[in-house]
Order: structure tokens, then sequence, then C-alpha cells
């Protein structure tokens, strides 16, 4: 609908270029698919499970990954383009009195693609998804535990991205990072973002956004239900670092409360943002936006990332089933149970996966979020006065202005306003939400940014 109202309005189409068209067609179901297998068959990746044997463990199977990331990114220089930095990123635990009952060596498998726009390179866009896996007991290090859809998928996903985004230039940097401690309790997705956080002297990583893929391989559900061309993507609304961060204090929600932001996180307007670009590239997998940080009461890789104010969320397809879900392989009663990988379903898994690769590609492609932006304040007025910081991309082309009613949950309006850093909207700021987002000479929009006010 928002694409229509673009077009109408005289704005230029978003960029759906040719070559990301091909880029999508290339992600192959049959190499998904063989990734699961091949996942499933260390047996188990039980987070504590062996590290020595070369055919079962997490150890096994990390050292595979890596190989296999090293292998799907080795054309790239060739290709003209900055090498892949593929490494472990390793952190040791120690016994937590809970799930972690001796000191363990997490490591993440990180595969980085970087930029090739100096003035965008430093901005990271990653993917992640869990390696670890477990069964009924989830201290049983040595029952199998095939993890097929939980989390193979997501993993598999990972490495299909790397294969067909690896020579295809990206103005930003993205980050492939399948994570191990997940069922353990988040260890190291929680250990990469605290890290991330810390880095340069406090002055962090300039991660932009995280997608992380958690059991996105199996759209079926129990009692025949199928949910074969949606995926759901959670999005906190209420920031989680506002409540970890104790210097912040209540300020920080009286805030949220007096700008009503409390549906306008930066991770929400990154799920919004997933939305437009599916509806741009009329993607096969449609996201199903939830307004939530995760399933009901339940937790996942981005929440590590959410706590230490980075934008994330979480995809998930749409029905989960619980006898494939953390249960041992076995048949009881004339009923299966275990996560193995006859219940992946390649071609849904693709399709998600070329939901992920479009939004990568017009996530890294586009300038950045307009800074600074906001609402100015200065005098009461029935119009609206947005002003905003220009992009430092050079290939920054112009500004679109977004709104919305307050009860609608997706952006109902754009005005592209060309290369300007002010915009005088008629409609009142009482009645409408506002934001303002960049777009490149390409076409590629980057995520909303949501103003702030300012008495200016
Ligand atoms: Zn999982």
């Amino acid at each position: 609908v928002l694409s229509i109202l673009v077009a109408a309005m005289g704005g230029c189409q978003p960029a759906v270029r040719i070559e990301t068209r091909a880029v999508l067609d290339s992600v192959s179901p049959d190499r998904l698919r063989a990734d699961v297998d091949t996942l499933a068959g260390f047996g188990t990746r039980h987070t504590l499970s062996e590290t020595v044997s070369d055919t079962r463990g997490i150890g096994a199977a990390r050292r595979w990954l890596k190989a296999e990331f090293e292998r799907a990114t080795a054309g790239r220089e060739a290709a003209g383009l900055p090498a892949a930095r593929v490494s472990f990123d390793t952190h040791i635990v120690e016994p937590d009195g809970r799930r972690i009952t001796r000191t363990t060596e997490v490591a993440n498998v990180m595969c980085v693609l970087p930029g090739v726009m100096p003035e965008a390179a430093g901005r990271l866009y990653y993917v992640i998804a869990h390696y670890d896996s477990r069964a009924s007991d989830v201290s049983d290090t040595e029952i199998d535990a095939p993890g097929a859809n939980d989390d193979a998928s997501g993993v598999a996903l990972c490495l299909e991205l790397a294969r067909v985004l690896s020579e295809f230039p990206l103005d930003a940097t993205v980050v492939l990072m399948p994570v191990a401690g997940e069922e353990q309790g988040l260890y190291g997705a929680r250990a990469h973002a605290r890290a991330a956080r810390a880095a340069d002297g406090g002055a962090g990583l300039d991660i932009r956004a995280v997608l992380s893929n958690d059991m996105v391989g199996d759209p079926s559900g129990p009692g025949g239900r199928m949910a074969r061309r949606e995926v759901r993507v959670f999005s906190e609304g209420l920031p989680a670092a506002i409540f970890e961060d104790d210097t912040l204090g209540l300020g920080a929600v009286r805030r949220v409360r007096s700008l009503s932001t409390e549906s306008d996180s930066d991770s929400r307007q990154l799920a919004r943002a997933i939305a437009q670009v599916a509806d741009w590239y009329g993607t096969v997998v449609q996201p199903r936006l939830v307004f939530r940080p995760d399933r009901f009461l339940r937790g996942g890789d981005h929440s590590g990332f959410n706590e230490q104010g980075f934008a994330a969320v979480r995809f998930t397809e749409v029905h989960e089933s619980y006898d494939r879900q953390h249960q041992d392989v076995r048949t009881e009663e004339g009923i299966g149970y275990g996560d193995l990988p006859e219940h992946v379903d390649p071609g849904y898994l693709a399709d998600v996966t070329r939901l992920n690769a479009a939004t990568l590609i017009v996530l890294a492609n586009a300038p950045s979020v307009p800074g600074n932006a906001r609402v100015i304040v200065a005098r009461l007025s029935n119009e609206t006065t947005l002003r905003w910081d220009p992009s430092p991309e050079p290939d920054t082309a112009g500004y679109e202005v977004v709104w919305r009613a307050t009860t609608d949950s997706e952006w109902t309006h754009a005005r592209d306003v060309g290369p300007v850093n002010e915009f005088v909207s008629p409609l009142s700021k009482d009645n409408w939400f506002f934001g303002v987002r960049s777009y490149d000479s390409e076409g590629y929009r980057s995520p909303v940014a949501f103003p702030r006010a300012a008495g200016e």
C-alpha cells in the first residue's frame, strides 16, 4: 500500500534492482537442505558436549561452520571486494549454578563481509542464529539432539546468505554469526552484545540492526495448521535497555510516555522496515509483525542485543510444534518426537532466507537513518516542523517524511521532500506520528527515524 502512495505522490520508486533479484533467485533450497542435514548429523550440538571429535559434538559443528564460511566467501577478493573475515568469537563462561555446570568455552562463529563504501563500512548489520541444540533434559550433553529446526534452520540461512552475498557489493558491513549457548541462557549472543557495547573504550560498535532467525524451517503446526507464506517478526516496544541501565532511572520511562514512543523504538522501526522491504520486493514469505519482544514470556538471542540498546528483532515461523522442540528423539504411543531434518521444509526456509537477503541489501545499501530527527516545539502551532541532520553517505539523494494516525501500526503515508533537512507539514503533531527516512540515488531507503522534541 505504501509503495502505491509513494508513487502517487511523485516519489522515486523504491529500488528493486535486477541484480538484487538475481541474488534472491540464487538462494538454493538444496544447499539449505544439505546444511540442515549436516548440522543434525553432528549428533548433538549441546553447548557442553564434546569438542575433540571431528564428527560429533559442538566442537565438530563449529569447526565445520568456520570452514564452510571460508569456502563460501573465498571468491570475494577475486571479485574485487575486501576479503571476508571468518573467526571464532570466544567467551569463557563460568558455572552459573543452573545450566552451565562447568567452565565452558562458548564460541560464536563470525563471518564479516566488509562494506565497500568508506562512509558506510562502519555500520554493521547482523544476521544471527544459534547452532547449539538440546534434548528433553537441558543438561544432557550426550544424547542425540538434532536441533534441525531449532536452530539448524537459522544457521543454514546464515551460511546461504554468505554464499549469495559474498560477491555482491554492499555499502555497509554485514556480519553473519551463528552463536552458541542459547539453550543454556543466551550466553553467546549476550556476551557478544556486551562486548560490542563496551568496544572502542565504551564508544561501542556501530551495530544498526540484528536479525535473529530462530526456528525458520517448518511452516506447519499441529492439527493441520500451516503458514507457508508468513514468518513472524517480533520487536520490542519499550526498549529493554532503559531497564538495564540504572543510571537512566525513571526519566527514560517518563520520556517514552511524554512522547508516546511506546511503539516507536528502533527495533520496531526495523520491523516496519522489514515489512516495507517485503512489500517492495513482493517476497513469497511476508513478515507477520508481532508487537512484543518475543513469544509470550519467552526470549531469544535478539534479547541480548536489545538489552545493550541495539535494534534487534526475531524471525520465527508462525506455528510451533512442541512435540518436535526440545524433545528426545523417540516414539511414544504412536507419536513421533524430536527435532528431525525431515520436518524442515527447504523451500520455505529458502523463502525466509530471501526475505533476510532483501532486507540486508536494502539496509546495507541505503544511507544512514537521518540523525538528530526532531519536531520543533519552540511555539504552539497547528503545523508540524521537522528537522534532521544530513546522512553522511555521499550517495544520499534525499529524504522522505512518513506519517500515520496514532492508532495505526505501520506508516501509512510517505512524501518525498527531496534533499532538504527541514519540512513543514500542515498536519498537526497532536494527531499524527511523524518520521523521516533517507534514500540514495538508487532508491534504497533507510528505516525511519522517530523524532524527539526540540525547542529551537
Ligand atoms: Zn532456538
